[in-house]
């Protein structure tokens, strides 16, 4: 799979993939992550990627030439699946969107600033908005970051336990039950019993309705989804 970011300010996305699971995604050729510099596409003097807005108001608008001309570039390169944009007003991020797009071979993510961009990028060069929640950040870098996290950690190999995204909160509408480590008991705090028991069966029906109930208790809402 390949990623590829699209942002006036790529400094602020060279940390996420330079630590831990997402690079040794990298080092490891499950993914490819490129950073585009929009500011690389501009084509005038002093290389902006954003105007004011027709009709004034508060507030720059990204300009559609270089966004087009950095999209132009990168599918001359190669296909891609799609071509996100991050928006507040997108479509939700949620678990099976991450796990739809872990699917896909060729991804761009778009970073909006400002006011956003021009509409007719939206209209004309963006496939999908994805948004990862209801509340304004300043740019799209770390939604993008965000998006990017989801997806990668979800492609055969990235985790070192093959299964374990597959147990994680949401994947099967279920919240994800309790864990504990050593040592078994701390201050008077147990693990409870079940757990040291090496009894794998019950341990399985112990973590099930642990699930169940976090689910019933913080987030009911999963269940009426029909999976149980
Ligand atoms: N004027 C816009 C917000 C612009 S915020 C509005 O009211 O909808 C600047 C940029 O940050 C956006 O273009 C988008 O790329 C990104 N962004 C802000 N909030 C986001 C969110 N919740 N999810 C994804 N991207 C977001």
């Amino acid at each position: 799979m390949r990623i590829d970011i699209i942002t006036c300010l790529p400094g602020l996305l060279t940390s996420p993939f330079s630590d831990s699971i997402l690079k040794r995604a990298q080092a490891k050729g499950l993914v490819e992550v490129g950073l585009i510099d929009l500011r690389a596409y501009a084509t005038n003097k002093h290389r902006t990627t954003d105007d004011y807005a027709f009709g004034g108001g508060a507030g720059m608008v990204m300009t559609i030439e270089p966004i087009d001309n950095c999209i132009t570039e990168l599918k001359s390169k190669r296909v891609y699946d799609e071509v996100i944009y991050t928006s507040p007003d997108g479509e939700r991020l949620v678990q099976s969107v991450a796990n739809e797009l872990s699917l896909k071979q060729n991804l761009i993510i778009l970073c909006g600033h400002y006011k956003g961009v021009d509409e007719r990028v939206r209209q004309h060069l963006v496939t999908r908005e994805i948004s990862i929640g209801d509340y304004v950040l300043s740019g799209g870098e770390l939604a993008a970051a965000v998006i990017a996290d989801a997806v990668i950690r979800l492609i055969p190999g990235v985790l070192s336990d093959e299964t374990s995204a597959l147990s994680d909160s949401f994947q099967d509408d279920l919240i994800a039950p309790p864990v504990y480590t050593r040592p078994a008991e701390y201050k008077g705090w147990k693990v409870p019993d079940v757990l040291l028991s090496g009894h794998q069966a019950k341990i399985d029906e112990w973590r099930h309705d642990q699930s169940l109930d976090r689910t019933r208790k913080r987030r009911p809402e999963l269940l009426k989804k029909g999976h149980i």
